[in-house]
C-alpha cells in the first residue's frame, strides 16, 4: 500500500502500490481502497478520493473537477 494525494482536495488516500501494470488508464476508472483514477472525455486524468468522486455529477467534465479543486 502507498499513499497518493487527491488531485482535487489534496487528501492523502491509500492505494495499492508497487505493481507497475495495476493502473490501466485505458479504462474509465480504476477502483482503489481510498480513491480512483478518473479519465475524462477530453483525455485528462485525475486521481480523486471517494469524497470528491461522490461530489461530482453523474457525467463529470473537467470543469467539475476544477471546481472541486478551487474549494
Ligand atoms: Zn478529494
Amino acid at each position: 500500500m502507498s499513499k497518493r494525494r487527491c488531485d482535487a482536495c489534496g487528501a492523502r488516500v491509500e492505494v495499492p502500490g508497487g505493481v507497475g501494470d495495476f493502473w490501466d488508464f485505458g479504462s474509465l476508472e480504476k477502483a482503489g481502497p481510498g480513491g480512483l483514477t478518473l479519465e475524462l472525455d477530453d483525455g485528462s486524468e485525475f486521481f480523486l478520493c471517494y469524497d470528491c468522486i461522490e461530489a461530482l455529477p453523474e457525467d463529470p467534465a473537467r470543469a467539475d473537477v476544477e471546481a472541486l479543486t478551487e474549494e
